[in-house]
């Protein structure tokens, strides 16, 4: 099987559309029709499966969001017995209660050749070793590669998260070509490697997907010479399937979606509207082919942009640009809004040593303080000067790219977490705080 589906990933616009349409409209009767929270939501608002004949339809129908997957948990958004569920999955619970997922067994299969299809976009063939180390489990990262890369035909190799020496081991001894898993695993395992010896030499690693969290493109750079590769971003999130939802191609110029089994929408998080392509926007995406869980209209909360212009390997299918973090990371400092991904770009660009960081947020005297946390690098440590230096520096890059005065906090070398799965950037004591009443 060729998992470069050029009839699909190719195809003319008007083609991908009238696909989508029906779908849309397919999928629209199969969720009113066997799930009750979506039946109620669309009597509401007054719109039967009929009024939904094609993707211009998609405006009339009510938006879903994770409240709606807790508030109908375990199982109530199920279009399908539960005998025809063969797998159940979770999000990992980063902003609140786990959510869960279904798949039949067709669901099961698409999403493994989204994610084969995800391989071949980045240059993966059954030649490849595809080395999976996001974690197995609940969590989508490891079942979810392995799959696509059992299905492309590549030696599977399900290293799952942690044991970080073991995996230094496995590259180097199985021949892993292809890596699978989280940017900030893969800045730990570049740390591990050089202080263990491993040369980028020892592996025949090519090229890697990365995802599951926020990544810049500072980062990328420092896995792509850290690790000898190229590092391309892969998306998704759980209620969807996990991922392979988009993944960029050779070009590095944001990920295409599987447009074939996903609408994208961008939305103004405050209006709800839909906003033109090229706009900055939550992200909304409709799962058209699901059996077990459709999705329709959710709001992913993740902001982002769409471009649909036709790529240069030749895909016709929208890109999203690299997400820039979720509404519920966003913190608002002093009424100004700053993204995670925008102090680390700026922290990077800065000392490209200072992959570990973290960003304490408070509030003293009434007032927002963030703090950054940045590891001192082992070459200035001895000196008072130069780390007077360093943080003066640090925190007048980032106070410029944020337009936000921050606190430098230089710790011990090593002393921050290493993280394995999704990195902890930020601790919000605001929160902790009003959860406590003070
Ligand atoms: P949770 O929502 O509990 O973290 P998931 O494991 O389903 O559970 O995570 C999905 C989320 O991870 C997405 O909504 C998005 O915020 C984030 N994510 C996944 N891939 C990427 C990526 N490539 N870039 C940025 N964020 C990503
Ligand atoms: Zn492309």
């Amino acid at each position: 099987m060729n998992y470069y589906m050029k009839e699909i990933e190719c195809a003319p616009r008007h083609e991908i559309e009238a696909l989508q349409s029906f779908h849309l409209s397919q999928q629209i009767r199969h969720a009113y029709k066997n799930v009750a929270p979506y039946r109620d939501k669309m009597n509401k608002a007054d719109v039967k499966p009929e009024d939904i004949k094609s993707i211009a339809d998609l405006k009339k129908l009510p938006f879903t969001t994770k409240q709606d997957l807790r508030d109908n948990y375990p199982y109530g958004m199920f279009a399908v017995p539960l005998s025809e569920v063969v797998r159940i999955h979770a999000s990992s619970g980063t902003t609140g209660k786990q959510t869960v997922v279904g798949h039949t067994q067709r669901d099961i299969d698409i999403w493994a050749e989204c994610a084969a299809r995800s391989l071949v976009s980045v240059g993966g063939s059954r030649e490849d070793f595809v080395h999976v180390s996001y974690g197995y489990g609940l969590f989508t990262g490891g079942l979810g590669m392995h799959y696509g890369a059992e299905k492309l035909g590549a030696v599977t190799i399900p290293a799952s998260a942690g044991n970080s020496m073991r995996q230094l081991e496995m590259f180097r001894d199985f021949g892993s070509t292809i890596v699978c898993m989280t940017p900030s695993y893969a800045i730990s395992l570049i740390e591990l490697m050089n202080e263990n010896g491993f040369s980028k030499d020892d592996f025949k690693l090519k090229s890697g997907v990365f995802g599951a969290e926020p990544w810049s493109e500072e980062m990328r750079r420092e896995i792509e010479s850290g690790l000898g590769i190229k590092a391309y971003d892969i998306f998704g999130l759980s209620e969807m399937m996990g991922p392979s939802v988009s993944c960029e191609c050779v070009y590095q110029c944001g990920m295409h979606i599987c447009e074939d089994h996903f609408i994208p929408e961008i939305i103004d998080p405050d209006t709800l509207q839909p906003l033109p392509e090229g706009t900055q926007g939550e992200l909304v995406f409709s799962c058209i082919t699901k059996e077990a869980m459709p999705l329709i209209r959710y709001r992913t909360r993740d902001i982002a942009t769409l471009v649909y212009d036709k790529c240069e390997c030749g895909r016709t299918l929208a890109r999203m640009l690299k997400p820039q973090g979720r509404t519920d990371d966003m913190l608002i400092i002093r009424g100004v809004n700053v993204f995670p991904s925008q102090i680390e770009a700026a922290l990077l660009g800065f000392d490209n040593r200072a992959t570990n960081y973290l960003l304490v947020v408070d509030r003293v005297n009434n007032s927002d303080t963030l703090e950054v946390q940045i590891e001192t690098p082992a070459e200035i440590v001895g000196s008072i000067a130069d780390l007077q230096v360093y943080e003066k520096k640090a925190k007048s890059v980032i106070d410029s790219a944020i337009g936000v005065g921050v606190t430098i906090k230089l710790k011990e070398p090593k002393s921050l977490d290493r993280s394995t799965g999704k990195a902890v950037r930020v601790v919000d004591n605001r929160k902790i705080k009003n959860k406590f009443g003070s």
